[in-house]
């Protein structure tokens, strides 16, 4: 049968209003029970579930294809109300239906929350993994999340811009994604590991308050809160304090938090300088919750203040190893400045261990939700820090002479932050991994959701990149 009329679509969660008519209805075969003469479906829409009442030849149909279906809202007798859906009331006396697509037997069920279905299936099958009201829920959460953060954005007169994808390494501390260029063979642009850089030169042009949900790619080991791709909320702002960035990001993250229903133990978030927090907690990523607020869901936000500039290169870390010249290397941003206090000393490269840094990392619940700094803006102290490192002068030069010339054009003070949307999304949803609040994650061994990437590509396309695969040396 078809629905030749010319009905409007109407939405599941519209039918408890419209006892009495004759709608269309389009979606998914969430269940089906077949009593022979009749058939019940439940069908499911991105609004909600209703029950429908067929006929013998609805027996056809199979669990997940898609339907639509012309029928009658009816008011259920109060007995057969069902009270766990918000649709229980009424039920559609199925007139005709159309089989828009015919669902075969799923590789994996969409039923319950999958906590117990390996990832390899799951993600291999995301897209029906996705339909499960979890993943749902999860994925409607992470959106509103962001859709708050950038209505705070928007009424606090910043503006979204978006900075390139193919560029220059941006020195964040891990490892760039190279991708080969076909018209400079032998030459290749690096994926960002966040829009660091350019962000600072959009203060260089006077733009003042700019933000951006930025996918950032940093070639690191994979963790449970940690993939190679992540997004981030990326920040920057001319004239403002260290003081006034933390708080407007304080009021932000607090204006989202609670768009989405979280609940904050701490108003004022409490700040820790990086010595307090490492004697206090041993680390710098602590959780302030007790195990009542756990109990009750509360995010425990704070500062940590105070970081020092540099550390000693770790030996096992090539990317360390390349940064870090001279044995010592950035602890989180070269691009920031020393407090005020320590710039003569960053200056002369003395005592490289006590320099702190205007870095502030904003930790929920014993993760890293966020950091950011106060940068350099003047040529000297950015060139310092790369001395200190020990780049040599052509070194600098030809990893960030661009952001030195930039200093030299009126560039204002400038800092900002970078929020990771993942992660704060993850302990919103009160999941563990961030791969649940990700439509479409890797897999721990770093391969792609339901596309299988890496791949070997054609010997045409590497000659035409100049490109040749070698045994990689043990
Ligand atoms: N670029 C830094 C990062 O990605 C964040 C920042 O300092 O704004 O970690």
């Amino acid at each position: 049968m078809s629905n030749k009329t010319e009905l409007p679509r109407t939405l599941v969660g519209e039918t408890p209003e419209l006892v009495g008519k004759t709608i269309l209805l389009k979606g998914w075969v969430e269940t089906k029970r077949d009593h022979g003469k009749i058939i019940f479906i439940d069908l499911r829409d991105r609004s909600g579930i209703i029950q429908c009442v067929g006929f013998k030849m609805m027996g056809e149909l199979t669990t997940e294809s898609v339907i639509s279906i012309i029928g009658e809202v009816k008011s259920r007798p109060e007995r057969m109300v069902n009270k766990d859906l918000p649709t229980g009331m009424v039920e559609i006396d199925v007139k005709e239906y159309e089989i828009l697509n015919l669902a075969k037997e799923l590789p994996i069920q969409v039923e319950g929350d999958a906590y117990d279905v390996k990832e390899e299936a799951r993600l291999k099958y995301r897209y029906l993994d996705l339909r499960r009201n979890r993943m749902r829920k999860n994925l409607k959460l992470r959106s509103k999340m962001i859709q708050s953060f950038r209505e705070y954005l928007f009424d606090h007169n910043f503006i979204e811009v978006e900075t390139p994808l193919l560029s220059l390494a941006t020195k964040e501390g891990a490892r760039d994604f190279i991708v080969p260029s076909r018209f400079n063979p032998g030459k290749f642009y690096a994926l960002p590991q966040s829009p660091q850089q350019y962000k600072q030169l959009l203060m260089t042009a006077g733009l003042e308050n700019y933000f951006q949900i930025a996918k950032c790619v940093r070639d690191e080991d994979l963790r449970a809160d940690r993939g190679f791709e992540f997004t981030q909320l990326d920040i920057e702002t001319s004239f403002a304090s260290q003081d006034e960035v933390m708080s407007m990001v304080e009021e932000m993250t607090k204006y989202a938090v609670k768009a989405v229903g979280a609940k904050i133990k701490d108003e004022k978030f409490p700040v820790f300088t990086y010595e307090e927090a490492i004697k206090k907690f041993g680390s710098d990523k602590f959780d302030l919750r007790t195990q009542e607020d756990k109990k009750t869901g509360l995010l425990a936000f704070a500062w940590v203040v105070r970081f020092p500039f540099f550390k000693k290169v770790d030996k096992e870390d090539l990317a360390e190893v390349a940064d870090g010249k001279s044995g010592w290397t950035f602890t989180h941003n070269p691009f920031s400045t020393p407090l005020e206090e320590y710039v003569d000393q960053h200056l002369e490269g003395k005592d490289l261990d006590k320099i702190i840094a205007a870095q502030y990392d904003l930790v929920c619940n014993g993760y890293e939700a966020g950091g950011g700094s106060i940068r350099a803006h003047k040529p000297e102290v950015l060139k310092a820090t790369f001395k200190n490192m020990g780049y040599s002068e052509a070194e600098i030069q030809a990893s960030i002479g661009h952001m030195l010339e930039a200093f030299e054009v009126g560039t204002p003070p400038h800092g900002g932050i970078a929020m990771g949307l993942d992660r704060l999304a993850m302990i919103l949803a009160g999941e563990t991994s961030i791969k649940e609040v990700i439509a479409f994650p890797m897999t721990s061994s770093g391969r792609t959701a339901v596309m299988d990437a890496p791949a070997a590509v054609d010997k045409t396309q590497l000659d035409e990149l100049g490109l040749k695969v070698v045994e990689k040396k043990k």
